[in-house]
């Protein structure tokens, strides 16, 4: 066999790519194995890029069919051409995924093409697309093989009428009613996309509201808005049953509190309930590779694994399943194997919906600190307040920052209105310098800008808002 590299990552995502990268900048021999046709993984293949190109085409879409005329534009007849949308969207993600390989080359990571399962620490055995087998020797095994989208047991996925994600980011003609099962980020951006090109959407959720895990305001207030542009929600819902028929589908629900039992017909489904890891096939048993309680690969804080030499990053490790928690991870675990000490303050990791208006956050949320018992006071802001807002004309939402009483430390950060996804990089970099508000509300912000909302919370948490 060869050299052995110092680095061979499995899994070509965010984290696997990025790992194989930042080894190779720090002189490490590095390679990755990825079996799609395409480097990228999840996020650019099937995940953030296709559906934020989507998000971006259906918004203007929606803008030119109703928004322009207050601006005193008079727009013509608006059409759709699916088939273009779909295209530009294709070549968003051709281009973006080329631009890895294009990576790999100038760092001179070496892509090996194929399926990879770990013959044993240090051996990597790697199945081409042709059957041909082969094995790569390595100091140090990175699994980054991601995540897949979760079944609903007794729902068939056939990426037709019955669809994952993936199916949904490809749908060659509006489905005239489509149900979303999930109220959680993907269900609600792709149920955003659907809805703004025509369907008629209908959210049902487990849960007593949308957006579960984020602050407990954020999802009633995206839900009003949503509502009122159309989207339909059956909450505290569960799904119980559900086949598809011919030309359409149909669900059978119950709802949580009362048993109650109703049917919901629809031309298509999304089943957009969450994601598992994928550790399949990966000859994990029989390494003795530790799982957690949810069947994510245990890891310690250098994100090795109970077996010497194999180590995990991405969304098959615990956390958030995001994009740049990933590409995080996959940094830190090449300085770890680079002797560096790298650190990653998970409670400064932000997450984004990026529906209309977006959703934002950062850090703790109130019913969090309220568990732990933490004494904080609130500084809460709206767009409405905000001249940017105003001649922007999308005076949705708020910003609301919480921080610590003694310390006037900021400890979350939660944001629905115009842009918060890119608001929020404000609050991450707060959080990772232990900021106080109080370094919020005197750091000068542009005039006029959507961030003068960030800093007006922040002079909220002290009872002195200027312009509210
Ligand atoms: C519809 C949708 C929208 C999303 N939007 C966002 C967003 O806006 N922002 C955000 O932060 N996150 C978003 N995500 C989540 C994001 O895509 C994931 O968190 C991210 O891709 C995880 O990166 P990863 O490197 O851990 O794994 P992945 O991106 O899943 O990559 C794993 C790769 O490993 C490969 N692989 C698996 N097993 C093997 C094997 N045995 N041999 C070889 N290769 C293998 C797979 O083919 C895959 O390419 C979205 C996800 C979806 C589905």
């Amino acid at each position: 066999m060869a050299e052995p590299y110092d680095l061979v990552v499995i899994g070509g995502g965010p984290g696997g790519y990025v790992a194989a990268i930042r080894a190779a900048q720090l002189g490490l021999r590095a390679a990755c194995i990825e079996r799609r046709a395409t480097l990228g993984g999840t996020c650019l293949n099937i995940g953030c890029i296709p559906s934020k190109a989507l998000l971006q085409s259906s918004e203007k879409f929606a803008e030119a069919r109703r928004g322009l005329a207050e601006h005193g534009l008079i727009l013509g007849e608006v059409g759709l051409d699916l088939a273009a949308m779909m295209a530009r969207k294709d070549s968003v993600v051709a281009t973006l995924t080329r631009g890895v390989e294009f990576l790999f080359r100038k760092n001179k990571v070496d892509w090996l093409k194929g399926s990879a399962r770990i013959a044993a620490p240090g051996r990597v055995a790697l199945t081409g697309a042709d059957g041909a087998a082969s094995e790569v020797a390595a100091r140090a095994i990175a699994i980054a093989t991601g995540s897949e989208s979760a079944r609903l047991p007794g729902l068939d996925i056939d990426e037709r009428r019955i669809v994952s994600s993936t199916g949904a980011l490809s749908f060659d003609r509006v489905p005239e009613r489509l149900a979303v099962i999930g109220g959680g980020y993907i269900g609600l951006e792709l149920g955003s996309v659907w809805s703004r090109l025509g369907a008629k959407v209908t959210i049902v959720e487990f849960l007593d509201r949308i957006l579960p895990n984020m602050d407990r305001e954020l999802g009633p207030a995206l839900q009003r808005i949503l509502a009122r542009g159309g989207v339909a929600f059956k909450l505290g819902t569960k799904v119980v049953a559900g086949r598809a028929d011919g030309d359409h589908a149909t669900l059978e629900l119950e709802s949580v509190a009362g048993g109650e039992r109703s049917e919901l017909v629809a031309d298509a489904v999304l089943v957009a309930i969450g994601r598992r890891p994928n550790t399949e096939g990966l000859g994990l048993e029989a390494l003795g590779v530790a799982l957690d309680r949810t069947g994510h690969i245990a890891v310690d804080d250098g994100f090795a694994t109970n077996v010497p030499g194999i180590y995990a990053i991405g969304d098959v490790i615990r956390g958030p399943m995001l994009a740049h928690k990933a590409m995080d991870e996959g940094s830190a675990l090449a300085e770890h194997l680079a002797g560096q000490k790298p650190d990653i303050y998970y409670n400064a990791i932000p997450a984004v919906v990026y529906t209309w208006p977006e959703v934002a956050s950062v850090g703790e949320t109130e019913a969090e600190l309220q568990q732990s018992g933490v004494d904080y006071r609130v500084g809460k802001f709206p767009f409405t307040a905000t001249p940017r807002a105003r001649t922007n004309g999308e005076t949705e939402g708020f910003v609301k920052i919480l921080a610590e009483r003694a310390s006037d430390r900021v400890l979350g950060v939660h944001i629905i209105g115009p842009d918060a996804g890119t608001m929020i990089a404000e609050a991450a970099l707060a959080m990772e310098f232990a900021a106080t508000a109080e370094d919020i509300a005197r750091t000068s912000h542009a005039h006029p800008t959507l961030s003068e909302a960030m800093k007006e919370a922040a002079l909220a948490v002290d009872g002195r808002a200027i312009h509210a």
